[in-house]
């Protein structure tokens, strides 16, 4: 027998699970020979790739473990003190492992399917909560996707709620951090908004302002009372948006309780690593009078069919699904999981422990300053929580040499430094920091006497006295076991990936493995500032050089910003792009976007967003876009045509012949072609963006390149560019990325959320060229195959020229309504059966659009065929009356086990059919926790936090 001492595994089998046997069955059932000949049916010749992926050779999961760490070495984990929006923190080991590290918790959607959510939920309740505890306010949402970006969308939810259409400025103050007023440029300068750029303190308010935003407390320590502001603007019916550090308003007087409007902020510093830059959670709290104005989601308290408390995602009509061109906002992918962490870090500590970590973090600052200013340092401000700014004149220059000699990290800006203390500084940190400063004096270290008894700077007016987080979610979960169980506990009420394949369509829910995961939370990349020196961080850059040329390769494009953090923020920087392209050229009349009806809700709300006229492009009878209808508005328009949106392969699942058509016709009319790339992962390998004709195109990386969805964010969505757009790709205002002309920032942090960045890193690494391709046909076929055994069963609407899907395909269920079964009667039947259901509705009302992906099995594929054709047979059964119109099991599931095992039992139907429908279900039942959830009765009177309860009627005053 001879060895092969040369075998090493193969990620791509363990990402890509059919295996042979498997494969030939399924090709069988497809009614063909070969993959390949499948995909010669399904993706047009005329766009297929001619060559290879040039990517570098697989490595195994081993070997890029391997590798990765020493790149991560590269990476220099200095002490940060630089602050400005990002702190070192620690993140509670029970947290880090049972949340940041659990499938359990980072696999799954969008709480879409709430009876199976309801953990989620409540994590994401409770965030709210703490958010409007702390801020005052009393409406929250469950996150956005970072400061700058919440800022952007408070000045337009400020905008779009104005009294006056004359109002069109908005005043910024100077104080606030760079990275915001960066991001506010961008988002101003469509809408003709006027930036006023200033300080509050000189400020004239007048009628010609909308709103004002100010950072509390300000980008240079100081903590303003900005009570008379604030009177001043409402005074002028100005709204104030208050920008405010969430650890210090557990000191602080909340803004809520001084006349803000809009209070945000970061939740980083709530045990989110900084990973160079994210991800974290963004919170956003408001008044309740703008609850259907503002951006984001929000969970609401309601009740099921049993009249129990239940939640789900509140008024679902302001989804920008359904608002369109009318949306406020393009956030759909935000930060759901950080936000979930953030709240069980306010859960495990509580008011008490936060108010301590609180007080010792601005101990340690007064102690320092007083510590520098003994020393004979001039300090620049006097009333502060974490950060002290010191002017060290022309000591400066040997203070920030001692500084890098002892791995600390400061904020410079010209003489001037500031030095923001966080949750992880010790005492013995502060003293190290004195004498640095003593050295460069010649004050040897042992005559440095750090000052210990430290009374607050905080001024008593803006000193907290209100109590928060009273509620028994903050004041019950202290002990490692009580947190761990509870954490648990409500992770065994979400269906994950860890149960069962999650077939949404256009979301890819595919394999999220656990080699791709295992290098986020190292500490050389969770422990890194994104304003670190440069010098600092040669590991994130080989990294991002590694990720912009193999998406560059597999999209075809010239180069890509890997600052979108999120899909929806990159159609809003690529269409920012082409404008900057058309503006630069002279064309700033271009402004048409051209999208067809069948586009995510998300096209038209970023169109919106970077001011474009949107024109809607008609679909044919079979879904494609009517080409004809296309041709004559590009050709009406095309002395102001900016763009065509156009997602590929279709919304409809299909591969269009005609793309290069359409690509070609836009060109002639003097339009670029923005692709919707959330479909690429029927593309990778086979066709790309740019062969097609595309101009630019973002990735969902959380779609498919592998991060997790995180039960709604977080996500990247990096863009890549044709070369002549190349110049006009996102800069930034702290760190220098600029191309040349680049547009302002997307994103709070040059890289968005850098850190998650390395799970697609690792996917193309061990996947390969070969990997990857694979990976395409195997999503086409698990489709077809899927197609092919559901067809009888459930009309496949649209497919390609011949009969083939792509990587996903929609159910039709419109007939059903005859006998009154709605497709959400479907997706609530389909938890009994231990599945989370398709995407609901999307793009066609009254179907369900099924994607597999390749990452499962065909025996998954085939569970979830039998329990659709099950269900379908039950829809028979109602249809003939063998089941009741009213009474049967599709229209009282999901069957919770309350409602199972309980004494009375009046149900036409059993329970065994209840709850155990196939015997496949009894061997890894998965219970529904709750009934039916009620969506309208929550409307009506909207609870966004947790409600009070009985036993937390004594006031625990932290
Ligand atoms: C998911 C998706 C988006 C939005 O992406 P996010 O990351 O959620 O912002 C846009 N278009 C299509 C077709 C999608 O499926």
């Amino acid at each position: 027998m001879s060895l092969n001492i040369h075998y090493k595994e193969d990620f791509q089998n363990r990402h890509i699970a059919p295996n042979e046997a498997d494969t030939a069955e399924m090709l069988q059932t497809v009614g063909v020979n070969s993959i390949d000949e499948l995909i010669e049916q399904t993706v047009p010749t005329a766009i297929r790739l001619k060559q290879p992926l040039n990517l570098p050779a697989a490595k195994s999961e081993t070997e890029y473990l391997g590798a990765l760490k020493q790149t991560s070495l590269l990476n220099k984990v200095f002490k940060s003190f630089i602050g400005q929006g990002y702190y070192d923190t620690i993140t509670p080991g029970v947290i880090l492992r049972n949340v940041f590290e659990n499938p359990g918790w980072y696999t799954q959607y969008t709480p879409y399917q709430a009876e199976i959510a309801q953990g989620r939920l409540q994590a994401l309740l409770n965030f709210q909560t703490m958010v409007i505890d702390l801020t005052g306010m009393e409406i929250a949402n469950a996150s956005l996707l970072d400061e700058g970006t919440a800022a952007a969308e408070a000045m337009f939810m400020q905008y779009s709620t104005r009294k006056s259409q004359a109002a069109k400025k908005f005043f910024v103050s100077e104080l606030v951090f760079a990275q915001t007023i960066d991001i506010l440029k961008t988002r101003a300068n469509p809408y003709g908004i006027e930036l006023v750029i200033g300080s509050h303190l000189d400020f004239v308010a007048t009628e010609d302002f909308f709103g004002a935003i100010v950072q509390y407390p300000a980008g240079n320590g100081e903590v303003f009372d900005y009570k008379d502001f604030a009177a001043e603007l409402h005074n002028q019916n100005i709204k104030l948006t208050v920008a405010a550090d969430i650890l210090s308003l557990t000191l602080l007087t909340p803004p809520g309780e001084w006349g803000a409007d809009i209070v945000l902020g970061t939740t980083q510093r709530f045990g989110i690593p900084m990973g160079f830059g994210g991800p974290h959670a963004a919170f956003f709290a408001t008044k309740d009078e703008y609850k259907r104005s503002i951006p984001g989601r929000i969970i609401g308290v309601t009740i099921d069919s049993h009249g129990d408390y239940a939640l789900r995602m509140a008024l679902q009509t302001r989804e920008q699904h359904i608002r369109r061109d009318k949306a406020t906002s393009n956030i759909c992918t935000a930060q759901a999981l950080l936000a979930i962490m953030a709240g069980f870090y306010a859960a495990y500590h509580g008011p008490k422990g936060l108010k301590a970590i609180a007080e010792r973090t601005h101990g340690l600052a007064v102690s320092l300053a007083s510590t520098l200013k003994n020393l004979g340092y001039e300090q620049l401000n006097s009333a502060y929580f974490d950060t002290i700014r010191f002017d060290l004149g022309d000591l400066k220059g040997g203070i920030h040499s001692g500084c890098l000699d002892n791995e600390i990290n400061l904020n410079y800006v010209g003489n001037v430094a500031t030095i923001s203390i966080d949750e992880t500084t010790t005492f013995e940190d502060i003293r190290l920091i004195a004498r640095i400063f003593a050295k460069v004096k010649a004050v040897a270290a042992d005559q440095v006497e750090v000052i210990e008894d430290v009374e607050t700077v905080i001024p008593s007016a803006l000193q907290r006295t209100s109590a928060y987080l009273k509620h028994p979610v903050f004041n019950s979960h202290h002990s490692e076991h009580e947190m761990l169980r509870y954490i648990k506990s409500l992770e065994a009420k979400d269906l994950s990936l860890c149960h069962s394949m999650i077939a949404l369509g256009s979301c890819t829910m595919k394999l999220n493995a656990t080699a791709e995961m295992i290098p986020v939370t190292w500490s050389h990349f969770g422990r890194i500032h994104p304003f670190a020196p440069a010098d600092q961080v040669l590991g994130y850059y080989s990294i991002f050089n590694e990720l912009d040329k193999w998406l560059s390769e597999i999209t075809g494009f010239a180069a890509m910003s890997l600052q979108p953090n999120a899909g929806a923020q990159g159609e809003y920087a690529g269409l920012m792009v082409i404008r900057a392209y058309h503006h630069d050229r002279g064309d700033f009349h271009r402004n048409v976007a051209l999208i067809p009806a069948s586009a995510h809700g998300t096209n038209p709300a970023s169109a919106a967003m970077a001011d474009m006229k949107i024109v809607v492009v008609k679909s044919l009878e079979n879904g494609n876009i009517d080409v004809e209808d296309l041709k004559a508005k590009a050709e009406l328009y095309k002395e102001n045509l900016s763009c065509l949106m156009v997602t590929y392969p279709s919304t409809h699942g299909v591969f269009e012949e005609s793309i290069i058509e359409i690509c070609e016709t836009i060109h002639a009319n003097g339009g670029q072609v923005y692709m919707d790339g959330a479909n690429m992962n029927a593309q990778v390998g086979l066709t790309s963006p740019a062969n097609i004709g595309a101009d630019v195109c973002h990735l969902n990386l959380h779609k498919t390149f592998c991060i997790p969805h995180g039960g709604g964010g977080p996500g990247m969505g990096p863009i890549g560019v044709a070369k002549h757009l190349v110049p006009y790709l996102p800069g930034h205002a702290v760190v220098d990325i600029d191309k040349g002309k680049s547009i302002s920032a997307v994103s709070s942090a040059p890289w968005g959320s850098a850190s998650i960045l390395i799970i697609s890193h690792a996917y193309i690494a061990m996947m390969g060229a070969d990997g990857l391709t694979n990976a395409t046909k195997y999503a086409i076929l698990n489709a077809n195959y899927m197609k092919a055994r559901l067809e009888q069963h459930y009309p496949v609407l649209y497919s390609g020229a011949q009969g083939r899907c792509a990587h996903e395909m929609i159910l039709d269920c419109r007939s059903f309504k005859a006998f009154g079964i709605e497709v959400t009667d479907i997706a609530k039947r389909l938890m009994d059966y231990g599945f989370h259901a398709p995407t609901v509705s999307f793009p066609v009302a009254g179907t369900l659009m099924v994607e597999p992906t390749e990452s499962e099995p065909k025996h998954e594929l085939d569970r979830f065929c039998e329990a659709l054709i099950a269900i379908k047979e039950e829809i028979s059964e109602v249809e003939n009356g063998t089941l009741d119109k009213v009474d049967n099991p599709l229209k009282n599931a999901p069957h919770t086990v309350a409602v199972i095992t309980a004494n009375e039992w009046e149900h036409a139907y059993s329970r065994q059919t209840a709850a155990f429908p196939l015997p496949y279900v009894l061997e890894r039942k998965f219970w529904p926790s709750v009934g039916r959830v009620n969506d309208s009765h929550g409307d009506r009177s909207l609870i966004c936090a947790c409600p009070p309860v009985e036993s937390y009627l004594e006031e625990i005053v932290p």
